[in-house]
């Protein structure tokens, strides 16, 4: 057998055991350590064991992500094209760098940042980078803020980095992501500059708090971070209202939607982002909601010079200037894999309708299964899916609360997979449903596990 028949075999056996197989690994890092040399080898192996002993190692240590019931943090799985695709690349091993390293990687790029736009309903003439996952695109989107709101002052961050420049803030929910966080340590600006932005209502910025926030100091530069779709209740900031002031200020306002965007997609969803192309920068994620394998996220723009600003390096061994985008000019990446590939999949095997669809499957699903657990003796909703997330607290009879124990229960049955997350200082259970292959059945499967997961620990 050629190596990758061994592959593909593997990956089929892997796909085709995700309606059986427990949804949490069941493994042990001794299982998965055992298949393996103890240590590094003096000789080589030959490849087809190499890849047989991998297999075997991973299999008890995977999780069932890519199928129907998993639930926890925020995870797609892979739609079918999107998998060949990100396969036929990785044999392909195209550096995506630059139109002269890999044309195909680059026009492709280009094709798959036009539908990406199209699909979110953002502005066509946005510029947009793919990067490793959201995180990477906050980095990416937010250094182009920072050049934005730096350039006004008159000051090149670029060349004159951080010392001595003008002090920026950055007004954001206080629900962000630490993504957030981290992208504005990863860009010398720390974790103290933001000012946390919140008000009446749950997980949102409420205008008059920005309004003040903002007057705050007039002058400063300032990046305003509001949120598509939080972790816990999927909220969204009222952009329509909240971007015009922040703009009427000099703000410059960045969104993460890694998740939430999504909603644009989707015309029975897109009202609770409403004004949600106002903003001057979007970071999401192909790796979530479109389903891509892992490695794909989107910085988007309104603004391609303060974005290729921030990124564009020259050397004098490239060569570039073609009329075809280069992609290192907006990415913070040198050599890339060609990861706007398996999105360009997606987007296509999906459509306008197919991905609408999907998205409001997703939520209707959510809807669905916390109405389910809801239901039962000893929950209690505390967010209903407004989007595709949702919260539910466990209590034991006397009032205790059992979330912890319940979600454990429920992992251990092999059925499903749930996360707990804090919400008002209380456990709760998340529900986040966002893969393609998520079904009615799958939906019963884990309202039913959760009923005997609950009987079981409650006493
Ligand atoms: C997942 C997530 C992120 C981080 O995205 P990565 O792709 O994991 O880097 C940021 N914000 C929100 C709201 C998320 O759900």
């Amino acid at each position: 057998m050629d190596t990758l028949d061994i592959a593909f075999a593997e990956a089929r056996r892997y796909l085709a055991s995700l309606d059986t197989r427990p949804v949490a690994s069941r493994g042990t890092p001794a299982d998965m350590r055992l298949p393996l040399p103890a240590q590094f080898p003096d000789r080589g192996i030959p490849a087809n064991d190499v890849v047989r002993a991998i297999a075997a190692a991973a299999d008890p240590g995977l999780t069932g992500n890519a199928g129907g019931r998993f639930f926890a943090w925020v995870k797609g799985g892979a739609l079918p094209a999107a998998l060949a695709t990100d396969i036929m690349c990785s044999a392909w091993d195209q550096n995506a760098v630059l139109a002269s390293t890999s044309p195909a990687g680059a026009v492709l790029e280009e094709v798959a940042g036009r539908f990406l736009l199209d699909a979110l309903r953002l502005p066509a003439d946005a510029s947009y980078a793919f990067v490793t996952g959201c995180q990477m695109a906050h980095t990416t989107a937010l250094a182009a803020a920072r050049h934005g709101v730096l350039a006004q002052k008159g000051w090149d961050v670029e060349a004159k980095g951080l010392q001595g420049a003008p002090v920026i803030r950055v007004l954001a929910n206080s629900h962000h992501h630490a993504s957030v966080t981290r992208a504005l340590r990863l860009l010398g600006l720390g974790s103290d500059c933001i000012v946390p932005l919140g008000g009446d209502k749950p997980g949102l910025v409420s205008p008059e708090v920005l309004r003040a926030a903002l007057a705050q100091a007039a002058d400063a530069p300032t990046i305003v971070v509001l949120n598509a779709g939080d972790l816990n209740i999927g909220a969204c900031d009222d952009f329509a209202t909240l971007c015009p002031i922040a703009q009427a200020a000099g703000a410059w306002v960045h969104v993460d939607g890694a998740f939430g965007l999504w909603a644009n997609a989707s015309p029975r969803l897109a009202p609770l982002v409403a004004g949600v192309e106002m903003a001057d920068s979007w970071a999401t994620d192909g790796h979530k909601w479109l389903n891509t394998p892992y490695d794909c996220g989107m910085a988007i723009t309104r603004h391609p010079n303060a974005h290729s600003a921030a990124m564009r390096m020259t050397a004098a061994y490239l060569t570039s200037g073609g009329d075809v985008r280069d992609p290192m000019d907006f990415t913070p990446e040198w050599s890339r894999r060609a990861r706007a590939l398996p999105a360009l999949a997606a987007l296509m095997e999906l459509g306008r309708d197919g991905l609408s669809e999907m998205i409001e499957r997703c939520c209707d699903h959510a809807a669905a299964i916390y109405d389910g657990i809801v239901g039962l003796q000893g929950a209690t909703g505390i967010a209903r899916p407004t989007m595709n997330q949702g919260l539910i607290r466990f209590d034991a009879k006397d009032g205790s609360n059992i979330s912890d124990a319940v979600i454990a229960a429920i992992n251990a049955s092999g059925e499903a997979f749930l996360s707990g997350g804090s919400w008002d200082g209380e456990r709760v259970m998340r529900i986040s449903v966002c893969g393609w292959n998520t079904s009615a059945d799958d939906v019963a499967r884990t309202v039913a596990a959760a009923g005997e997961a609950l009987s079981r620990v409650r006493t």
